[in-house]
């Protein structure tokens, strides 16, 4: 992707007068006002060790990291243990989740349909091994099986109209023991059952031609007979923990209240080691706590590391929901890091939720410029923890590399892809935009506090209907 030409960023507080207050930052500036390099950015980095990075990226990419497993769990001791070594006030925030395993097995069988059919299964269905007459029910609505008695049957749906979830407990309703639901589009069905429930009975999905050739004999007046069988599901509750390390102002007289934070996700997604996904945030997050433990700085520094972000962002949300409304005001600003070192992956870039510029990404804005000569493009993106603070009215911007790496969520996602340049990079961006809005000299303005706004979850993508 061309990178569009920005001619104007947000002045940074360092460069301004901090008695302004927040409309500082939405005041454009000529890129040739803003200075070529502040010495203050050297003490940030002067100290990056690159090394410290990849290592750290090595060791936990050595297996997946998913959420609420024994590898999870060996990450959080790993990443607090780095943090207590640079000296840091560490602490395991525990939090609870439903827990989904996608089964192992997954077979459907229609008599006189020869070719593969492919079954695929839906994310919180659960297991079972059951046959019964194959009977099609339309689109599954309410309207369509009111009346129907299911006992015993397979229903055949039609993809649309109504979500997956609804469809299997429609059927259910009416005593159907299966559901077979076919695409209503080319390609086959990513499909979430969107949470647990009791009520669901085995359900697998198929594509539109499979579909449309089993109803076309169904039409022509045969009986059918279907068996569904899934193995090796398991649901339930599971135990995930943030890691936090804490550093308070060291500005013991003129300090501020304020908080200014860096985190990433330290699970991953089954079977991909997550170098870049997200060792890579994690890693940088460390080393970023390394370096400014030994800087003076005026504010609270919090380093996050969360949990079950790939389950959709579960961790920080439990977080942000556990902070005092005293506490979201101190809060100025939250940084993101997440895929920050593929060496397979575009250029990088700040998303932040709602594409606007905030007191985060003008901080970067104005750090890459002077590191770099050139902003760093923001761009609206909503698939990292970020979002978990946006939604409680805190400013914050995701860190990442577009467009994505073909290793993306695959077992490919392995150290040798990780770029050292790359880190070094972002890094340096990120730590000196963070070192700019805490060191004593510069007592930036209050926060931009967003208003609060419930966007969906929309991390890890799945189709619901
Ligand atoms: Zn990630």
């Amino acid at each position: 992707m061309k990178k569009k030409p920005i001619l104007t960023i947000a002045l940074a507080a360092g460069l301004a007068v901090s008695s302004l207050g927040a409309q500082v930052y939405a005041k454009p500036v000529d890129l040739q006002q803003v200075q070529p390099f502040n010495v203050f950015d050297n003490k940030v980095v002067n100290n990056i060790n690159v090394d410290n990075i990849y290592n750290n990226i090595e060791y936990l990419s050595r297996t997946p990291r998913v959420a609420g497993t024994v590898e999870e769990q060996n990450a959080i001791k790993y990443v607090k243990e780095q943090f207590e070594s640079y000296g840091y006030e560490t602490k395991l925030q525990e939090f609870q989740f439903y827990g989904y395993t996608a089964p192992t097995t997954v077979e459907l069988s229609v008599d006189g349909y020869e070719g593969n059919l492919e079954p695929k299964s839906f994310t919180y269905g659960m297991d079972g091994d059951v046959t019964g007459e194959l009977v099609f029910i339309g689109l599954g609505t309410k309207a369509e099986v009111e009346g129907l008695d299911l006992t015993g049957k397979i229903a055949l749906v039609e993809r649309g109209a109504i979500s997956f979830a609804d469809k299997v407990l429609n059927a259910a309703a009416q005593g159907a023991e299966g559901v077979i639901i076919f695409n209503n589009a080319d390609g086959v069905i990513n499909g979430t059952l969107g949470g647990p429930n009791d009520a669901y009975v085995p359900v697998v999905s198929i594509t539109r031609d499979a579909g449309q050739a089993i109803l076309a004999d169904l039409n022509n007046g045969e009986t059918l007979t279907a068996t569904v069988n899934i193995e090796g599901a398991e649901g339930g509750i599971r135990t995930s923990h943030n890691v936090i390390a804490t550093k308070a102002s060291t500005n013991k007289n003129k300090g501020t209240n304020d908080i200014v934070a860096i985190g990433a996700h330290h699970d991953s997604v089954p079977g991909a080691p997550g170098a870049n996904d997200d060792a890579s945030g994690t890693s940088m997050t460390l080393e970023l706590a390394r370096i400014l433990k030994d800087l003076p700085t005026d504010k609270e520094l919090r380093f996050m590391t969360f949990g079950a972000e790939e389950l959709g962002l579960i961790g920080s949300r439990y977080y942000a929901s556990q902070l005092s409304e005293e506490e979201k005001k101190r809060f100025v600003g939250y940084f993101n890091l997440d895929m920050v070192g593929s060496r397979d992956a575009g250029d990088l870039v700040i998303n932040t939720v709602d594409g606007n510029d905030n007191v985060v990404s003008s901080h970067a804005q104005a750090s890459s410029a002077r590191l770099n000569g050139e902003p760093t493009p923001i761009q609206p993106g909503r698939s990292s923890d970020h979002v978990s603070f946006y939604e409680v009215g805190i400013p914050s911007a995701s860190f990442i590399h577009r467009a994505l790496e073909p290793w993306y969520h695959t077992p490919e996602d392995t150290i040798d892809k990780i770029s050292k340049e790359k880190l070094q990079d972002v890094a340096e961006i990120v730590g000196t935009a963070v070192y700019d809005l805490v060191r004593p000299e510069n007592h930036g303005p209050e926060a931009v506090k967003g208003k609060e706004q419930k966007v969906p979850h929309l991390y890890h993508e799945q189709d619901i209907q």
